[in-house]
């Protein structure tokens, strides 16, 4: 079976010489990692059974959380865990769907309307729950997060790159980054890290222009650097 890791060390360096303005610091680790998990370059370590003597290496792996081989560990591990915790009586699957509306919202601000999302629908079956019209009691609720992105298979999409220029500060006091692109409204986002906060507003900008391309309002001209004199108290002369 051809893996991701063969795909990407066959493409990627092509890939990257073809996208190097457009790819992400962390988007060229994911691809570094993915080529390297579990082989010679990650290093490894090596285990003697006590018994028959047999050797055996053991490649590290990437941990990198975009490679399918170190998720397909965690996510058995996951699975392991939480049904572990089922409880003896029949379970049912509830899908609830985020208003197409709220989704550039949501890309955004993910942490803060993911967490609401999730805390909501609990609320709201818990409230149907306790109807005695339809279950009379409180329910056992396993949340996740299941974000879809849906492909037209029969439609060859034709991209172009686009630029445009963000302004970034930063708050002083909870350190995150924000970043805006002027004349352009609804563009803008905010991130923990500067890697964070561009991936946020390539989504962001992504997703506005998915409605088609708009003429900016205003154009990023530049900075400028303004003196000013600013009295700050005296000094005695003599
Ligand atoms: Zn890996």
């Amino acid at each position: 079976m051809v893996e991701l890791a063969d795909i990407v060390r066959r493409a990627g360096p092509e890939y990257v010489h073809a996208h190097a303005g457009g790819l992400l610091a962390s988007q060229r680790r994911a691809l570094d990692d993915i080529a390297q998990c579990r082989t010679a370059a990650m290093g490894g370590s090596v285990s003697r059974c006590d018994t028959c003597g047999a050797v055996r290496y053991h490649y590290h792996s990437c941990r990198n959380r975009h490679c399918p081989k170190c998720q397909e560990d965690r996510a058995q591990d996951w699975l392991a865990r939480i049904q572990a915790r089922l409880l003896p009586c029949d379970h049912y699957l509830l899908t609830l769907t985020l208003p197409h509306q709220l989704r550039a919202v949501a890309r955004r601000h993910q942490r803060v309307v993911y967490a609401a999302l999730l805390r909501e629908a609990a609320a709201s079956v818990q409230t149907l729950a306790a109807d005695r019209q339809w279950v009379g009691g409180m329910l056992g609720i396993l949340a996740v997060l299941h974000i879809v992105v849906y492909f037209d298979s029969h439609v060859l999409r034709r991209l172009v790159m686009r630029t445009y220029t963000a302004i970034i500060e930063r708050d002083p006091d909870t350190g995150v980054y924000v970043g805006s692109v002027p004349g352009f409204p609804g563009a803008h986002s905010q991130g923990d890290t500067l890697d964070e906060l561009q991936a946020n507003l390539q989504e962001v900008i992504a997703m506005l222009l998915e409605d088609g391309e708009k003429p900016l309002e205003a154009e990023f001209v530049g900075t400028q650097t303004i003196r000013v004199a600013q009295d700050v108290g005296s000094i005695p002369v003599f």
